[in-house]
């Protein structure tokens, strides 16, 4: 309780630092239960997107900090894994309760540090509380399996136990709901854990591991080290932690998966996005612009499964009008002013690159339907805005469609047929997510049978599973074989051990040695 009033005071005087701009509060370290102040000759400042004032500055943790994080995870690990599963699940359960209490605390840290609507918070936290109610359930999620009698007087039984030390490296856009699909169930399981959420906003991390010490998680359970590259690479390099849980871009994905993986350790990498939605001429048209629009230009498009490209197929092209008024009534300023559709991008960098891809779409050829790029918002000049912004009659070799751009930015595509979508998305490289808008039953099953992507909305826009299921991006959205929550995200933070045991009442007397293969 003591640290959430340490970091909620450091939340308001990072509102507060709108008007004195000196003294910008630091982010602290967890080390073995203590939120500490870090030694780091570098730091990093945090703004507030809406503003660009600094909220809070975040270390660079020496080796020596990172070392120690390292060293209490695996001291806690020792006596956390030995503990009963009714202990870790009593955990949980106290910890759903906790963000639930918390929700507007947190929600209002994520509104700060990263820009998104205060709704939009709320679901960030909502969809990781989710993950941590699944967890609840640990005691059916760890079972293993037996069986009797695989030979005489012989039975075999798994087991699924933790692995020890694992990893959490996550990026800027769900501050929340990703650290939330790591550490709490990478502890349900009786691992422990070192988190390095993003430099960029790692508050709502601090606020949800000091709940999950007032939930009961032994210090050490779960730690916090920060940093970018540097404590990325001190992960993947460390031998004491067996897994690294990773979500963000391509670029930092392959590395850590690359490096992760060739120091030993067990990786899933979550990464970048294209997602397609096919808008059929059949669909329902009021809600599927409605869907479309909420789900392009929603979080200011800075979600993995924005559904960033539209594939209008045949005459439902005709319906462009009407999404581009959708588009325009919504309304950009920042993410804690009531009645706000769309905050700030993270950085003016963020910004800056997403401007100069949607230049590129001009440039090569695209039509720009609707220019967010000069959006100013009053009262917030300096806040890294774009509005919604549309490119028309976009081809595959062009840039815009090439990269994620993860911003404000429909990317629209013609085709006149299905399969020539379906081609299109199955052409491309990633394969996160995708939605198909149809009211016929057999055109949707036909998408869903032959598109490659491991995410699929039939009438919903952003297919994310809930934990239940598991979040299956695939191809150049993942590396990695196990994917994250669900039975998956049980099965990555455990490793099965078998035992196969003979029991037999005659044991005594049969002395003889048997060499033969045992069949
Ligand atoms: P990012 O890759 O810049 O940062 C993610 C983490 O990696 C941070 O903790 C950062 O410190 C570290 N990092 C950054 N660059 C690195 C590098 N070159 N080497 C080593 N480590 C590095 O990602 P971001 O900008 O914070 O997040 C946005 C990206 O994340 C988008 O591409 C988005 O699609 C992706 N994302 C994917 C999913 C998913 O589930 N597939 C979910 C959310 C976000």
């Amino acid at each position: 309780a003591g640290l959430l009033r340490v970091v909620s005071r450091g939340l308001n005087q990072g509102v507060a630092r709108r008007f004195y701009a000196s003294s910008a509060p630091t982010t602290k370290l967890l080390i073995n239960g203590e939120f500490v102040e870090s030694k780091a000759s570098e730091w990093i400042d945090v703004h507030n997107p809406a503003t660009n004032e600094v909220v809070t500055r975040v270390p660079k943790a020496t080796q020596g900090e990172m070392q120690a994080a390292v060293d209490a995870a695996s001291e806690a690990f020792k006596s956390w894994s030995q503990t009963t599963v009714l202990t870790r699940q009593q955990c949980l359960l106290k910890y759903q309760e906790l963000i639930k209490l918390n929700i507007d605390k947190l929600a209002e840290s994520i509104t700060l540090e990263q820009g998104k609507t205060l709704e939009d918070a709320r679901g960030d936290v909502m969809r990781g509380l989710q993950v941590v109610e699944h967890g609840c359930s640990i005691t059916s999620l760890q079972l293993g399996e037996t069986m009797s009698g695989i030979a005489k007087d012989m039975d075999t039984m798994t087991y699924k136990v933790p692995l020890g030390v694992t990893a959490g490296i996550t990026p800027f856009n769900f501050p929340a709901m990703i650290p939330l699909w790591m550490f709490p169930i990478a502890l349900a399981c009786g691992n422990t854990s070192v988190m390095k959420p993003s430099e960029r906003d790692p508050g709502a991390t601090m606020l949800l591991v000091d709940l999950a010490h007032q939930a009961g998680f032994p210090a050490g359970t779960v730690n916090v080290i920060h940093g970018a590259h540097d404590a990325v690479n001190f992960i993947c390099d460390n031998p004491e932690i067996k897994a690294i849980s990773f979500v963000g871009s391509d670029q930092a994905g392959q590395y850590i998966y690359e490096r992760g993986s060739k120091s030993g350790k067990r990786v899933q990498s979550n990464m970048g996005a294209k997602n397609h939605g096919v808008i059929m001429p059949d669909a329902n048209k009021e809600a599927t612009l409605n869907a479309l629009a909420g789900a392009a230009f929603g979080a200011a498009g800075q979600r993995c499964m924005a559904l960033s490209t539209v594939v209008w197929v045949g005459e439902s092209k005709e319906w462009i009008p009407e999404l581009l008024e959708r588009a325009k009534k919504l309304k950009v300023n920042a993410g804690h002013e009531a009645g706000t559709d769309l905050g700030p991008l993270i950085s003016p960098e963020a910004k800056k690159r997403v401007c100069d891809l949607v230049q590129s779409g001009v440039d090569e050829g695209a039509e720009l339907l609707l220019d967010g790029r000069s959006c100013v918002v009053p009262n917030y000049e300096n806040g890294n805005f774009v509005g919604p912004t549309m490119l028309h009659k976009c081809t595959a070799d062009m840039t815009c469609y090439q990269e994620e751009i993860f911003g404000p930015v429909l990317v629209s595509l013609e085709a006149d047929t299905l399969d020539s979508a379906i081609e299109t998305i199955n052409a491309n490289r990633y394969g996160n997510g995708t939605a198909i808008f149809t009211t016929n039953g057999a055109t949707a099953r036909k998408f869903t049978n032959e598109v490659d992507v491991g995410q699929i909305g039939v009438n919903v826009p952003i297919p994310v599973p809930l934990p239940m299921f598991s979040f299956t991006g695939s191809r150049g959205s993942f590396r990695g074989d196990t994917h994250f929550y669900g039975k998956q995200g049980i099965n990555f933070y455990t490793q099965t051990k078998t035992v196969t045991q003979l029991w037999r009442e005659e044991d005594a007397k049969d002395s003889k040695a048997t060499v033969a293969m045992p069949v």
